[in-house]
């Protein structure tokens, strides 16, 4: 068994959806890193009563870990430390060196305002110093500690991690978190975990489900392996959990999956298409400009994201009208008075165009019908054309149509684009 943690999220904005939560996502990948399961996300308003009832739910789960986010702040609503000492059976105290420190970080940020009432400032300070007796201290981070608390002597239940809700300070107090006594104790003595991670595409799910039911035949042990299948963005991602013992039955599967579906499987090692794509360019020291319609300038968002873009990335037209497309991206009017805007022979000046405007090594283009109502009989909603292409004239192109609401064609596209390009810069051809 490996270790088990719930994380509860706690706002009363991130409740109502007004912020969306970044911290449970963010800390599951922490999680998964340290092979720890994560069992339950919950998201409760700032309310003690809820709180404390996420933390019963929680320690009845039995989870060696809870995690909370959020409520460390100086006012009414940041309630956090007090309800996790209560449930931990352990009493509140101010802790005065902790209360000088916070006070050092404050006083800098005070002289910015005028007016301020001392008194109110001793309160809030102290407020924040006030922390469950025998908890660590993280940070502060912000104005905020955090805290690890573990039950107190005599008790079970999980030990807690308390962190603050703005994600900058949850990120830089969470390996101060890891490295306690508490952490450690409350982790370890469990088996650890082996993460893997297969991407493929332009595969149907039941594809992969028959090759599993092939693998049971063929493959010895293959039911100690938590396989999770996930169809996004387009593509088809398989994660495989297992024990170290069962080293030989992935090997197993990763063969069977390579042997039927290797043209479709791009990733063993957790990387993604965009990451590929990075490294293709960086590698070979080109250049990529791209032209869209109807993505609205997320396969420019998506180019540039990597690290490092700024060395491969030249730039972007989003071009939805037919006049921009001819002025800023050359495209010949005569052709989408022929063929319409979303056409294969568009799509290929789109990329022409944008090529020589940035004067980069290699281009992609992408012009569809996302609708609502924009579509015909003859290009439906959903109908996108791609077009890759290099400086010395070599080209992939594809059409096809995407299924789903605009914003799923919008990200499907810009995938499937990625994919395209992936495929030119390699060498290879257009299937997928
Ligand atoms: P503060 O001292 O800033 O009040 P805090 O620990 O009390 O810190 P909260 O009051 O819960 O934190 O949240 C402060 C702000 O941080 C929120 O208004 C929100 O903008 C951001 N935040 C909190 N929780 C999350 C979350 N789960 N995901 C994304 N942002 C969050
Ligand atoms: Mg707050």
């Amino acid at each position: 068994m490996s270790a088990r943690a719930g994380i509860v999220i706690t706002g009363t904005e991130v409740l109502a959806g007004r912020v969306r939560d970044r911290n449970g996502p963010w800390l599951a990948d922490r999680l998964a890193e340290l092979g720890i399961e994560l069992a339950h996300i919950t998201i409760c308003a700032d309310r003690r009563e809820d709180l404390e009832a996420q933390l019963r739910f929680l320690a009845d789960e039995r989870v060696d870990l809870t995690i909370t986010s959020g409520g460390l702040g100086p006012t009414a609503d940041d309630l956090t430390a007090e309800v996790v000492a209560r449930f931990q059976g352990r009493a509140l105290y101010l802790d005065e060196e902790l209360e000088r420190r916070i006070a050092a970080i404050v006083e800098p940020l005070l002289k910015r305002w005028r007016g301020l009432d001392p008194e109110a400032i001793r309160t809030s300070t102290r407020k924040q110093a006030t922390i469950p007796e025998g908890a660590d201290v993280l940070g502060p981070a912000g104005t905020a500690p955090g805290l690890v608390v573990a039950p107190a002597n005599g008790r079970d239940g999980p030990t807690t991690v308390v962190l603050p809700g703005p994600p900058g300070e949850l990120h830089r107090l969470w390996p101060e978190a890891v490295e306690t006594a508490a952490f450690g104790a409350a982790t370890t003595g469990r088996s650890q975990f082996e993460h893997r991670m297969l991407r493929l595409m332009g595969i149907p799910e039941s594809e992969i489900a028959e090759t599993l039911r092939v693998g049971e035949e063929r493959i010895d042990g293959l039911d100690a392996l938590e396989v999770t299948t996930c169809l996004r963005r387009a593509e088809l991602e398989v994660a495989v959990r297992y024990e170290p013992s069962a080293q030989a039955a992935w090997e197993g599967l990763l063969a069977l999956v390579r042997e039927r579906h290797g043209p479709q499987l791009f990733s063993d090692d957790g990387t993604s298409v965009d990451g590929q794509v990075a490294a293709l360019l960086t590698d070979s020291s080109r250049t990529v400009a791209v032209a869209e319609s109807c993505t609205g300038g997320e396969m420019a968002g998506r180019m540039s994201a990597p690290a490092g873009a700024s060395a491969y990335f030249a730039g972007g037209v989003v071009a939805y009208a037919n006049e921009a497309k001819a002025r800023l991206l050359d495209v010949d009017p005569g052709l989408i008075e022929r063929h319409g805007a979303v056409s294969p022979p568009v799509a290929g000046a789109m990329a022409e165009g944008v090529l020589a405007r940035f004067g980069a090594d290699a281009a992609l283009a992408v012009t569809g019908v996302a609708g609502p109502g924009g579509g015909t009989e003859d290009k439906p909603v959903g109908y996108v054309c791609f077009a890759a292409r290099l400086a010395d004239g070599s080209e992939l192109a594809r059409d096809l149509v995407i299924p789903g609401e605009r914003p799923d064609v919008r990200d499907r596209s810009t995938t499937l684009g990625l994919h395209i390009l992936r495929r030119l810069l390699r060498g290879e051809s257009a299937d997928l």
